[in-house]
């Protein structure tokens, strides 16, 4: 399938041209190990992930990068203020003693509702697996909700971030301040209806992975580019997810051919400055599936303000390529499913 044509990617002045990216010997050398061991790249069983780049600096070997990052990030003017509000959250509120007795269908239904009515873009629920939870953590509540936060695309595509434009990181920090006000927001209405919850925003990683969650509710696909592709945004959001007792109705999962559509394009493949975006599937803690090489996607990242080209330029992103990208893939998938029973059927 012919991709789209990458729309900023020559235009984009803070964007190094393809093959030309060299990391600073000073990023290099506080890179002390591979990412990719921690994360279990070529391991065939399943395990929970390690804690790794976000967790707090003891408890991996990227601490010192971290804090380049943030100094990196610093640089962008207004980035302060922006991430401030990121991390800013109210207290959460004490179970109620009073408890909502609504179906588990009409709970889902008010929860939903209320996310929405409370800067959730999208939402959806799964049971519990234990593989969401980063090792070393433990999370018994045994249901996850999960919030999708959409970018403003005109400002995404500004991305990378540096002196000179911070609008795209800016945007960035908008996403996960809205995904800290609407996590908390719905944490708190879950308690005030007489049931445990705990929010879990994605302004920085904790004990609950979000990707896995949010692909079971359904709420989007994996990329090539290792981030969630959603039907309604792209690859242009950032989640947030509530942990609960409140007994609730799975949502997903969804597959309208994003996966499917990876295979071919090669839009984020061509478009990452240091190539960390492999073309083939891996072998990753027991699941074949797309990787990021963190080794090379990391330095990039953090010299140039948390990057973001990849999720700007994915096809999927743009609202004027996403409906047709959508349509194409609903035939492909409905004449794959057809040759697929008519196979079936011969050989019965
Ligand atoms: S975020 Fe990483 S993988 Fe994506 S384009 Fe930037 S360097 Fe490449
Ligand atoms: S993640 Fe987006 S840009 Fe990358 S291969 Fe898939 S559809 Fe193309």
């Amino acid at each position: 399938m012919a991709t789209p044509a990458t729309a900023t990617t020559q235009t984009n002045p803070r964007r190094p041209k393809r093959g030309t990216y060299r990391p600073r010997p000073e990023t290099l050398a506080l890179l002390k190990t591979s990412g990719n061991a921690i994360n279990g790249v070529g391991e065939t069983t399943p395990r929970q992930a390690s804690p790794f780049f976000w967790h707090p600096p003891d408890m991996h070997p990227f601490g010192e990068l971290q804090a380049y990052a943030r100094q990196n990030f610093r640089k962008c003017p207004g980035s302060d203020e922006a991430f401030k509000a990121a991390y800013d959250f109210p207290e959460l509120v004490p179970v109620s003693e009073t408890r909502n007795l609504a179906s588990p269908e009409e709970l889902t239904a008010q929860a939903t509702a209320f996310a929405l009515a409370h800067e959730a873009d999208a939402v959806g629920m799964t049971p519990m697996d234990p593989l969401y939870v980063v090792a070393g953590y433990t999370i018994e509540e045994p249901w996850v909700i999960v919030l999708e936060l959409a970018h403003n695309y005109e400002r995404l595509k500004e991305v990378p971030s540096d002196e000179t434009n911070s609008v795209g990181m800016i945007d960035i920090a908008d996403q996960y301040a809205r995904g800290m006000r609407s996590s908390y927001a719905l944490a708190n209405w879950i308690r005030s209806q007489g049931y445990y919850a705990k929010p879990y925003p994605g302004s920085g990683a904790a004990a609950l992975l979000h990707i896995p969650p949010a692909i079971d509710a359904g709420l989007g696909e994996l990329g090539k580019h290792g981030s969630l592709i959603s039907r309604q945004f792209g690859s242009g959001l950032r989640l947030a997810a509530v942990t609960t007792h409140m007994p609730l109705v799975a949502t997903g999962p969804d597959r309208f051919g994003a996966d499917e559509f990876c295979k071919t394009c090669q839009v984020c493949t061509r478009a990452c400055p240091p190539a960390a975006i492999a073309d083939e599937k891996q072998m990753v803690r027991g699941q074949d599936r797309w990787y990021v090489d963190f080794d090379k996607c990391i330095p990039y990242f953090t010299e140039a303000s948390s990057c973001g080209i990849c999720i700007a330029e994915c096809p999927w992103t743009r609202p004027d390529a996403r409906p047709k990208l959508l349509a194409t893939m609903a035939r492909r998938l409905e004449a794959s499913q057809s040759f697929e029973e008519e196979a079936v059927e011969t050989t019965r």
